[in-house]
């Protein structure tokens, strides 16, 4: 069943989104994205004279917490919708309940976060840091029973099931894809923007224009070492850049100060390296960065070569040389994905080398490549810099991005197609 296909006229719909939006100190949405995203879906739904009952979760809560609380998105929510939304304080609540059951057409009702539950995740909380295997174990089974209660009490607020929650997509929740079967073929589907997100994986993925450069920024090797493995069989290309490119620095011999780096990743790095040669990839690493003092807006700073950096000194972005050898690399690419600044961009004086290759892959965009730029950072950079109209693709999902792109089956998906 595709959305476009499905009149919702009189049937209340549990839409998945990814409100997941980045929030500040006063609880103001600094990036709302993700909540415009979901847009023409909930709109559809709204339009055809249906109503919508919206799970998603905000940050990582272990239990119920006011910082995570879905209400401080509530009044924006409703300003998009142009619908004064309602919420439920508590998504397992005799008061969810009510309110879903008392839904009129052209009416919403917004859930409190869903990870305010671990059955959401299927993931035991609270347990002592000394447990043995067993209480893992038992604990483990027992919030995966009672996780197929949450489930069906989420399901049973609806008459159908949207999932618009690509940034969720690789995670095997209640509400991303236990959910669905719940519902029948007939009444389950992707929303727009999972459509969307879908088509342009599916381009990366299927329709490869070479050269494939793929430029992976962020802060560490760690979080990005199955991606930066996987991309090694698919790229002609693999910029490495951010935080990283110091613990491949340290681990080929380089002094890099106090700039971030993973010690426990440097065999790591310097296995990458070495498959990149085998599998013929032009592995890319920064050969100059612009260097700090300290690690804020005004520090001191100038620029050497990126195995030079002195002691008490750190890497914050990219140099220019460096930013010539990325720009040239991508300008030069048919399809390109971007996962992660060049350095600490939210500081204004460490931007260049983001905004740079933010605009490299505009121009390639504009020579005939495909572009997709996904993950939280990536996204907040063409955003910051005016040139998210340029690309090709913003994902809004980050690590289901790339997990898609690695080939795995996102559960999110199955449980749709299934
Ligand atoms: P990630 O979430 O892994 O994509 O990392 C994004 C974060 O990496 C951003 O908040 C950047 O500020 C940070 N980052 C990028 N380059 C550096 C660097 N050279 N040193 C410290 N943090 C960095």
């Amino acid at each position: 069943m595709t959305i476009d296909q499905f009149n919702f006229a009189g049937k209340k719909a549990f839409v998945r989104v990814d409100f997941n939006v980045p929030l500040d100190e006063n609880f103001n949405i600094t990036d709302d994205n993700r909540m415009r995203a979901a847009l023409p879906t909930l709109k559809k739904i709204l339009a055809d004279g249906g109503s919508i009952i919206i799970g998603s979760h905000l940050g990582r809560p272990k239990g119920p917490a006011d910082k995570f609380s879905l209400k401080h998105i509530l009044n924006h929510l409703s300003e998009l919708l142009g619908v004064d939304v309602q919420f439920a304080n508590d998504c397992m609540g005799e008061e969810a309940a009510v309110k879903a059951a008392a839904l009129q057409p052209g009416e919403v009702l917004l859930l409190e976060n869903l990870r305010f539950y671990a059955e959401e995740e299927g993931k035991p909380r609270g347990l002592a840091e000394d447990a043995t295997d067993e209480e893992k174990a038992a604990a483990k089974k027992a919030v995966k029973e009672s996780q197929k209660e949450f489930t069906k009490k989420l399901a049973s607020y609806a008459d159908c099931y949207v999932n618009d929650a690509f940034g969720t997509a690789h995670r095997a929740h209640a509400s991303t894809a236990l959910i669905a079967k719940y519902f029948d073929k007939d009444s389950k589907m992707f929303g727009y923007l999972m459509e969307k997100e879908v088509k342009a994986v599916d381009k990366v993925l299927n329709d490869i224009k070479r050269p494939f450069t793929a430029i992976m920024g962020g802060s560490k090797v760690s979080s990005k070492i199955e991606i930066i493995e996987n991309l090694l069989s698919k790229v002609d290309n693999l910029i490495i850049a951010g935080g990283m490119t110091y613990t491949f620095t340290k681990a080929m011999g380089g002094k890099i100060g106090i700039s971030i780096c993973e010690d426990d990743k440097l065999d790591l790095a310097l296995e990458l390296v070495e498959k990149a040669k085998e599998k013929g990839v032009n592995l890319v690493l920064a050969v100059d960065a612009k260097i700090a003092d300290a690690f804020s807006n005004d520090a001191n700073t100038k620029f050497c070569p990126v195995d030079q950096i002195p002691d008490g000194w750190e890497g914050l972005d990219i140099g220019p040389e460096t930013e010539k050898i990325f720009t040239d690399v991508i300008k030069n690419s048919k399809t390109i994905l971007w996962n992660g600044p060049t350095g600490v961009f939210e500081f204004e004086n460490f931007t260049h080398g983001s905004r740079a290759v933010g605009e490299a892959i505009v121009e390639a965009t504009k020579n005939g490549a495909f572009s997709l730029v996904g993950g939280g950072d990536s996204v907040a950079c063409v955003n910051k810099f005016g040139l998210a109209s340029g690309v090709s693709y913003v994902s809004t999902g980050g690590g289901a991005l790339l997990e898609a792109i690695e080939g795995k089956v996102l559960p999110g998906i199955a449980a749709i197609n299934e």
